[in-house]
């Protein structure tokens, strides 16, 4: 679904990704994990097409084995990519529904996920239809992030950190979401520090370290590690 080779991404002259290569398959759930300032958010703008507007890239970039390092954000979501940033992105002035019906269909993505079909998914989206996006809370302003996408058509979706700050009960939802979202044939590259939600969640994990991929673990390694790695990422 996604490969990705030698990308390098630079702020000025400070260097925040170092010949980073990884994959993700088709109906994979995989993690990056790392610390603060690890490069897990200059990785996911990379591959969105924001970090243009920062500082300059180099490396390859394919979806679905064609080339797609050049092209702009737009063009990438119309090829199935969806972004739901950390700030989550939703429009505070505008309702729940209003949030839902935006965002045009993508032209060579997945169908996309009919009002009906996220409203099962997400119920408390549904009973909060009519709510404006400041309203709600942080695991609903999560909610409506990760529904948007999908009514996108979204194949891959590149989520930054969706349980931050967020209770273990919302967390929980947001894990089942997760899992039908792998059921329904999305694809999706996650950041996430929690690294026991993530090796219930997820297929594979990249550690990035300084901006460079330094270990790909499976959910065994990550649950057999996961003192060394909640104590190495300072959580
Ligand atoms: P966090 O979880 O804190 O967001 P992260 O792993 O996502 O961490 P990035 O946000 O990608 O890390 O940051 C990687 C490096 O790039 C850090 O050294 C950070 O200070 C730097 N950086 C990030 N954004 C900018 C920016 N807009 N301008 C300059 N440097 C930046």
């Amino acid at each position: 679904m996604l490969r990705v080779e030698g990308l390098s991404a630079w702020y000025g002259e400070a260097q925040a990704l170092r010949e980073v290569s990884l994959h993700v398959d088709a109906g994979e759930i995989v993690t990056l994990v790392g610390r603060n300032g690890a490069g897990k958010t200059t990785m996911l703008r990379c591959l969105m097409g924001l970090h243009g507007s920062y500082g300059r890239t180099v490396g390859t970039i394919s979806l679905l084995g064609e080339d797609i390092t050049g092209l702009a954000p737009h063009r990438r979501a119309r090829r199935g990519l969806g972004f739901v940033p950390d700030d989550r992105g939703v429009y505070a002035t505008l309702s729940v529904e209003e949030n839902l019906t935006l965002p045009p269909a993508t032209k060579l993505g997945l169908d996309p996920w009919p009002l009906e079909r996220v409203y099962e998914a997400f119920p408390r989206l549904r009973e909060r239809r009519r709510f404006a996006g400041t309203k709600l809370s942080g695991g609903e302003q999560q909610m409506l992030a990760l529904a948007r996408v999908l009514r996108t058509g979204a194949r891959l979706l590149l989520c930054d950190e969706p349980t931050e700050g967020l209770s273990p009960l919302v967390v929980q939802q947001i894990g089942d979401i997760l899992r039908e979202v792998k059921a329904a044939g999305v694809t999706v590259l996650l950041i996430e520090q929690n690294v026991h939600f993530a090796a219930t969640v997820a297929d594979r994990h990249y550690l990035l370290a300084e901006g460079r991929i330094v270990e790909a673990l499976d959910n065994d390694q990550v649950r057999e590690r996961e003192d060394e790695l909640l104590d190495y990422l300072g959580i």
